[in-house]
Formats: C-alpha cells, structure tokens, sequence
C-alpha cells in the first residue's frame, strides 16, 4: 500500500521572518524536500485567509493576538494576521520543492471559520475534500511534516485516525509554537488519536 506524505503548511509566514513565524520553521525545508523521493504521493496545504478572517486578532477589537475568544464552533486562538490571500506570506518557502506535488489544498479561506485541519475546518464537521481525494486514489497511509507540529500539523494527523487512515508523524521535520504548553498536550492527543510519533 503506498503511503502519501502530506506537507502542511510550509509557508513564508510560518517561517522566520514572516507574520506567525515558528521558531525555526525553515529548518524543515531541506528533510521535507530529502524526503518525498520515498513518496510516490506528495500533497501541501496551504493555510489561506481572506484579511476579514475571525482568526486574527486585528478582526477583533481590543483583543491580542494569542488570546482565546468563543466561536460558534468552540474557543479560537487569534493569531496576528497571516498568510492573506495573494501576499507574499502567503507563498510556499521558496526551497520547497512544490513541483513534487500531486495536490495543493488550500484551508481557512472562509472569513468566519479556522481549519487547523487538512481534512476539517475547526467545527470538526466541514471537510475540506481531502478524505475524499485520498480515498479515490486507494491512499490509505498518510506521513505528516511541517508547520506548526502542534497546531496544524497535530489536527491534521489526528483528524486523519478518526477517519481510519494509518497516520504517523514524522516529528524531525515539524516545528512547533508551543504556546503555553500546546506541544506537549498535543503530543499526548495524538498518541490518544493512534498517530504514530516518529
Ligand atoms: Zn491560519
């Protein structure tokens, strides 16, 4: 059975230097890009926000930027604002190797509502097409990489063990925010969800 790798997203403003940077995000461009020559199948994800979004904090007056406001869908992180639609901040690092990609998926472009996940934006219930894609092709073995590990990268897996995909993370090409401790519990849910750490 061949085994997809899915590259989440791995962009100029999760990068240092950008507007959500990940301490030391840039590091996983060269392992990923080492990597997907043992995968017959690459997808990225690309985080992508309309600049009205409900997930920065700008959107929302008087509050900061890594607060916690109610959604209707549940509590939210703000984030100060990034990768907006058609910014520079928005592109893939430019060392990714994009070409290798079979699919880009792009998540987050509703205004009301975050998608941390590959497969479902934050309500948990609305899919982004993925599951379908992957299961089309008869891809039931998904490696996850990238950016930010504790975010979207642990949703991503842990979204993919729900729906019955074999999910491991390969964690020496991940970087996480580590926002008050969010890797660590992160760690331990996707070890619940039945993602393999790797
Ligand atoms: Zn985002």
């Amino acid at each position: 059975m061949t085994e997809a790798l899915i590259v989440i997203d791995v962009q100029k403003d999760f990068c240092p230097g950008g507007a959500l940077a990940v301490t030391d995000g840039d590091a996983v461009v060269g392992p990923i890009n080492a990597m997907m020559g043992d995968f017959e199948t690459v997808v990225l994800t690309q985080d992508w926000h309309p600049a009205d979004h409900s997930s920065f904090a700008g959107n929302h007056p008087g509050a900061q930027p890594f607060g916690t406001v109610d959604m209707p869908y549940g509590p939210q992180v703000l984030w100060p604002a990034h990768c907006v639609i058609g910014t520079d901040g928005a592109a893939f690092h430019p060392d990714l190797h994009v070409d290798r990609a079979d699919l880009v998926i792009r998540k987050g472009f509703r205004s009301g509502i975050d998608s941390y996940s590959a497969f479902f934006e934050n309500d948990h219930e609305t899919p982004t097409g993925l599951a379908g894609y992957l299961r089309e092709r008869g891809i039931s073995k998904l490696a996850f990489v990238g950016l930010a590990h504790d975010f979207c990268v642990a949703w991503s897996a842990m979204d993919a063990a729900r729906l019955g995909f074999h999910a491991r993370v390969i964690e020496n090409a991940c970087r996480a925010i580590d926002l008050d401790g969010s890797l660590a519990a992160a760690r331990d849910a996707m070890r619940k969800a039945g993602v393999a750490l790797d």
